[in-house]
């Protein structure tokens, strides 16, 4: 198996100048490549009774079906703005310009489960924080967060440790 960053593709100036897109869309079509991200995930979290995997909308769910699925848990789709058909809470976060919002059903879970959280890439951690502050207010204890890729420059994985002490990435790139 070679490096885990030679499947990803790096789209320069996407989606707008100056940001380098991280695609891992060429990593999930890869059969290998995709099974092996999976598989060290799951192997990272299997100890930890994990009952909802929350994927982020749309890579995060991606993963969060195929970890769940061999973790053995239900999946909780975090997802933005008005697609979710029934009662939701909502947490709004800023963006480089602007802010977004992501929501989450009201009942997707039950006081006290445990629930991991997964999405494809961690970059200045807005979206991840936004994110565990829904889980957080539903009262679900997070077992730990995992991703493909981190971009630890933009300091989201040290930001996220202060909600939860278990961050695993699979790897990372040094400049953003
Ligand atoms: P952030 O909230 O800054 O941590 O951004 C994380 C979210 O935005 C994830 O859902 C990523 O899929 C996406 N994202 C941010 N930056 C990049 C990047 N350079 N390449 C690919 N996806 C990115």
């Amino acid at each position: 198996m070679k490096d885990l960053k030679s499947y990803i593709r790096n789209i320069p100036d996407f989606p707008k100048d100056g940001i380098m897109f991280r695609d891992v869309t060429t990593l999930f079509s890869n059969p290998a490549a995709f099974r092996h991200a999976v598989d060290s995930l799951v192997a990272a979290f299997k100890n930890d009774r994990v009952q909802k995997v929350a994927g982020i909308e749309a890579r995060g769910f991606v993963l969060a079906g195929a970890i769940a699925h061999r973790l053995g848990a239900g999946v909780v789709p975090i997802r933005k703005a008005g697609r979710l058909p029934h009662q939701t809470i909502e947490e709004t976060y800023q963006l480089e310009y602007g802010d977004a919002t992501l929501e989450m059903h009201l009942d997707a879970f039950g006081a006290g489960d445990r629930i991991l959280l997964i999405d494809d890439l961690i970059a200045t951690g807005g979206t991840a924080e936004a994110a565990l502050s829904l889980i957080e207010r539903q009262s679900g204890d997070v077992v730990g967060c995992g991703f493909i890729v981190d971009l630890p420059a933009l300091g989201g994985s040290a930001r996220v440790r202060t909600h939860c002490e278990r961050v695993v990435s699979l790897c990372s790139f040094d400049s953003d």
